[in-house]
């Protein structure tokens, strides 16, 4: 079976082209829409994905300022950083990167998050939100899963959507999308007894566990959809998936590709939400 590339360029692109527009336009009438990018570790996959979010902020004409905590950094001096630029009326959008420092959880601090800023949809009033089916942001990546879908009209009503992951960054969220667009949601995670034999009755798999090749041709049915969020560093520093790609490609009838998947479309969310959150404090 040919596997088709389900590659997130293009419609990145796309929302690129309409965030650029409205920072334009925010920024012809007043200050730039300003992220406050917080970042309290050291983990390489983490810096590379940070100075990719400054690279798009800027191309984006949005301001965007790295506060480095440290790897060290407590959980109190996090909360302490998080509401002051929550307080503070020129920053319009707030991220707090992952990992956080050994023994301190996203739990300890996300809800030092003011929600109208929360534009990765971790604080608890947030993902409560989403859980209830309101509107607030919803964490990016899990947006970029299902607008990725979408956008290579895949289809997701009646169908069987696996899973692999259930932080509350990624696979929690992502599930509650899925059951909004009416997909039927299992979800999967360390202590699933039987991993191929969830994900193999699925249409879609979407692997988000952070484990290199976790998902193999042997875990994914014949025809079905794989998305793979995974973004991981291997031995020789190589960003790589949480899919082995050559046992899947033959497979499944189209596969995500890392990079160039859902990360390019991740880091585009992420920067509409930006825009949104100034668009909405502009006008009160
Ligand atoms: P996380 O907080 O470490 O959560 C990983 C999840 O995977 C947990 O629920 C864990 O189960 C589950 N898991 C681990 N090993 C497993 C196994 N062998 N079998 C089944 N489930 C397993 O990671 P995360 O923050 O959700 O991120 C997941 C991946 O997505 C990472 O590679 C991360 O870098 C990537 N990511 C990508 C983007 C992007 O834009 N592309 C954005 C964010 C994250 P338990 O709950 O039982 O521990």
């Amino acid at each position: 079976m040919d596997t088709v590339s389900l590659t997130g360029k293009e419609l990145a692109a796309a929302i690129n082209a309409d965030t650029g527009a409205r920072a334009a336009a925010l920024a012809a009438n007043g200050p730039a829409p300003r992220l406050a990018l917080v970042v309290a570790t050291d983990d390489p996959a983490s810096a590379w994905y940070v100075n990719s979010l400054r690279k798009a902020a800027e191309r984006l004409g949005i301001a965007c300022d790295r506060i480095d905590l440290g790897a060290e950094a407590s959980a109190e001096t996090i909360r302490a950083e998080l509401a002051a630029r929550s307080a503070d009326p020129a920053v319009d959008a707030i991220m707090l990167q992952t990992p956080l420092p050994d023994g301190v959880t996203l739990d300890d601090v996300s809800s030092s998050i003011a929600a109208d800023k929360d534009v990765d949809g971790v604080s608890p009033l947030s993902l409560g939100l989403l859980a209830a089916g309101r509107t607030g942001f919803v964490p990016a990546t899990s947006e970029a899963v299902v607008e990725l879908l979408k956008h290579h009209r895949i289809p997701l009503v009646g169908k069987h959507v696996a899973v692999v992951g259930r932080s509350n960054v990624v696979g929690k969220p992502l599930a509650q999308l899925l059951l909004a667009e009416n997909a039927t949601v299992t979800v999967a995670h360390s202590r699933t007894a039987d991993l191929a034999a969830v994900t193999s009755v699925a249409d879609v798999v979407v692997a988000a566990a952070g484990r290199i090749g976790l998902v193999t041709g042997a875990h994914v049915g014949e025809g079905a959809v794989v998305v793979d969020v995974g973004t991981n560093e291997d031995a020789d520093g190589k960003i790589v998936g949480d899919v082995e790609a050559d046992s899947v490609r033959g497979r499944a009838s189209g596969l995500s590709p890392v990079p160039g998947g859902v990360g390019p479309v991740t880091t585009a969310l992420l920067m509409r939400h930006v825009v949104v959150a100034a668009e909405r404090a502009r006008a009160v």
